[in-house]
């Protein structure tokens, strides 16, 4: 079973929220809040398909970027290996490197929002290899600032791994999930299940 790149960012923030969902069956309702993120989100997709003029490959992109000293912007892009598979909001080809940018909300470099974004640098990496470095970045949703940004290394794909592992381990019952933090449980949407 592919397990879907959100799910690190579940597991980054509780894995017990993580074993509640996907192993008790447990889905509380979606807050406002949630379904204004997703509205906004399929704006943003709405946006750049107008603005986007060529139709070209991720990998057509790489040389490009390089022979034309120009970057390319690619949205939404849909990403998979064997076990892990997820669109990532955005990519970003430069004539040197590479940028896998995820949007979120408050644009916050939390543990759960840089995990998510290294599982896509991940299959990326995994699936096109590319020569130029690799960067993981989160972006302010709403300003477009970027508020962190790191490049993309073999730890933080152990970091990937090391979770998908207990992430399968959560899923078939070997694992129940322990809270992380109880800090986090006040604004937890699973809380009175928990
Ligand atoms: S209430 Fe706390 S321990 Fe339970 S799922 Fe939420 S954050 Fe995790």
């Amino acid at each position: 079973m592919k397990i879907p790149v959100s799910w690190l960012k579940k597991y980054g923030y509780c894995k017990r929220q993580l074993y509640l969902e996907k192993t008790k069956n447990i889905s509380p309702k979606t807050t406002s809040k949630m379904k204004k993120g997703t509205k906004k989100h399929k704006n943003l997709e709405k946006k750049h398909q107008q603005k986007a003029n060529i139709k070209l490959s991720l990998e057509e992109a790489f040389a490009k970027a390089r022979e034309e000293n120009k970057a390319y912007t690619f949205r939404e892009i849909y990403l998979k290996n064997h076990e892990l598979k997820g669109k990532a909001d955005e990519i970003r080809i430069y004539p040197d490197k590479i940028e896998v940018i995820d949007d979120k909300p408050r644009g916050k470099d939390y543990y759960s929002n840089k995990l998510q974004v290294w599982g896509y640098c991940y299959l990326l990496k995994n699936k096109y290899g590319p020569k130029k470095p690799v960067f993981a970045a989160i972006r302010h949703r709403d300003k477009k600032e970027i508020n962190w940004i790191t490049k993309y290394r073999k730890k933080h794909t152990e970091e990937v791994k090391k979770s998908l592992r207990s992430i399968q381990n959560i899923l078939s019952g070997k694992e129940a999930g322990k809270p992380s933090n109880r800090n986090k449980c006040r604004n937890c949407r699973f809380k009175e299940y928990c």
